[in-house]
């Protein structure tokens, strides 16, 4: 095998003995490129690089990394046609959207460019006389970070950055799927002029280059996105280190978009199709189980089955595709399961669920619609992570929030409604790290918090300002002004 791309480790390109192919989901016989497989003795170089980088990089002037992150992030934006068409390409997603991830990547760091030049502490009076407390932050250290494959450059992008603006350095692992945008994103990094040994990027298996990174305790801290057990694997590795490890988890999600009587209709469909189908389903926040009030159930159900109908399933570099290919061959099998366990379940299949067949193989699948779904069912209860969604009634409201709450996850969460009444009832009550009020659960800012509750998320929040609780530590430092404590002079003593 020709291994084309390489790893980055301490400051130069490494040639790996092990590599493998990069495949096209629209295209199976595509192949995007073939990439380095690290091996653990590949992943502890980067991680003994990125160790020794950690002291100077940690102090290293803020405006150096301002002008670095901002490097990367408008040499991301410049080349976003050509980096969402190699997105899309190995992910699936439409080119739009591939695109539009890839602008959302390069704003992040545009936006850690800023957060560098904004970082403050505060200053407070002690409760002692003479003395002064300051609280200040400081990096972490060396940050391992492994993310999925459902956003090659935006989920690199949201922990990349921050880890890098508040001084730590990085071990980078992403997802065996999708490499070349990891690979791209990367040499932008690289090529801004980060020191050696600060930013190391080492692809290859979670099993090799994801443990090793667990069980170095050179590692400070990891940031990781991906799937509950994997999640699970990860925060007991974490806790049970020897130094624990600072941790940060995303996992998965089985977000509710609840649609009340009062809903207007073509909103409540948008908001439907768009966050539970668009990018395949492959989203953590998609929109999995709709929950519906009984006065608009059926026309609701009849609306968006018209319009699942009307999307076009295909290759995802065409123009004019709406929804892409699946993943690969695994993800659709995981699919194809839970259709079929959702009709031995008793709940009705009203659109899509089979497999389609395009010009080129690929793993496409028609938008699958489940009505008649108690929350109960498996199809309810676990995250199928594909073009799948369940239709559940609900009684009114109440009972809506109640099936929303019934979940063991808590990413996000949706209400379709014109009352403000419940609108302002459902955003306070329903236990979500994320609320959308007539907006699809999917699809956020890039400057506010992301994250969830209950199984969905653990550790801090990411992105926008709040990404600092988990990239930085906090320092209280008290000084004694050496004058003595203050006493006032009383009346007389003069
Ligand atoms: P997905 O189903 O989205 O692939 P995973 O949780 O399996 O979710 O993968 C998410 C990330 O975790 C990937 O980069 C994967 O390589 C990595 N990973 C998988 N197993 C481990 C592990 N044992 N330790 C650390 N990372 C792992």
């Amino acid at each position: 095998m020709n291994i084309q791309a390489k790893n980055f480790i301490g400051g130069e390109w490494v040639v790996a003995s092990e590599g493998a192919s990069d495949i096209n989901p629209s295209n199976t016989g595509d192949v995007v490129g073939e990439f380095a497989r690290a091996s653990a003795a590949e992943a502890e170089a980067a991680i003994a690089a990125a160790y020794d980088a950690f002291p100077a990089w940690s102090r290293s002037s803020i405006q150096l990394r301002h002008d670095i992150l901002k490097k990367v992030g408008d040499e991301i934006i410049a080349r976003k046609d050509e980096l969402g068409r190699l997105l899309s390409r190995e992910e699936g997603k439409t080119l739009p959207e591939g695109v539009g991830e890839v602008v959302r990547a390069g704003q992040i760091f545009q936006f850690f460019a800023g957060e560098c030049l904004r970082l403050a502490g505060d200053k407070l009076p002690s409760v002692r006389p003479g003395v002064e407390v300051e609280i200040t932050r400081e990096p972490v250290g060396v940050v391992g970070l492994i993310t999925p494959w459902n956003f090659p450059i935006a989920i690199p992008a949201w922990k990349i950055a921050p880890a890098l603006a508040y001084g730590n350095t990085v071990v980078f692992k992403p997802a065996e799927l999708v490499p070349a945008s990891a690979h791209a994103l990367s040499e932008i990094i690289i090529r801004a002029g980060v020191p050696e040994g600060v930013f190391n990027l080492v692809m290859g298996r979670g099993s090799v280059v994801g443990e090793a990174m667990l069980q170095s305790p050179k590692v400070s801290a990891i940031s990781f996105t991906g799937s509950v057990p994997t999640g699970r694997r990860v925060a007991q590795s974490c806790i049970t280190a020897d130094p624990m490890k600072k941790l940060q988890l995303e996992m998965g999600g089985k977000n509710p978009l609840v649609v009340l009587d009062d809903a207007d209709m073509s909103v409540a469909v948008e908001c439907a199709v768009n966050g539970a189908f668009f990018s395949t389903g492959q989203r953590c926040t998609a929109s999995s189980r709709i929950i519906v009030t009984e006065g608009i159930h059926d026309r609701f159900v009849q609306a968006v089955s018209e319009r699942l109908r009307t999307l076009v399933v295909d290759d995802a570099l065409k123009a004019g595709t709406q929804i892409g290919p699946v993943v690969d061959q695994n993800q659709l099998d995981q699919d194809l399961k839970y259709i079929r366990l959702g009709q031995e379940e008793g709940a009705k299949l009203v659109a899509g669920g089979e497999l389609l067949s395009r010009e080129t193989p690929g793993f496409y699948l028609a938008p699958a619609l489940f009505t008649e779904v108690d929350n109960k069912m498996r199809i309810a209860r676990e995250e199928i992570f594909g073009p799948v969604a369940t239709v559940t009634r609900a009684r009114d409201y109440d009972e809506a929030l109640e099936i929303a709450n019934d979940t063991p996850f808590g990413l996000s969460a949706g209400i379709c409604t014109t009352s403000l009444k419940y609108a302002g009832h459902f955003r306070r009550n329903v236990e979500a790290g994320m609320v959308m009020v007539n907006l699809p659960t999917a699809g956020v800012d890039y400057h506010v918090p992301f994250g969830g509750r209950k199984g969905s998320s653990y550790g801090p929040r990411e992105q926008g300002r709040y990404a600092q609780e988990f990239y930085t530590t906090v320092k209280t430092a008290y000084s004694f002004d050496g004058n003595g404590p203050y006493v006032p002079k009383t009346k007389g003593s003069e």
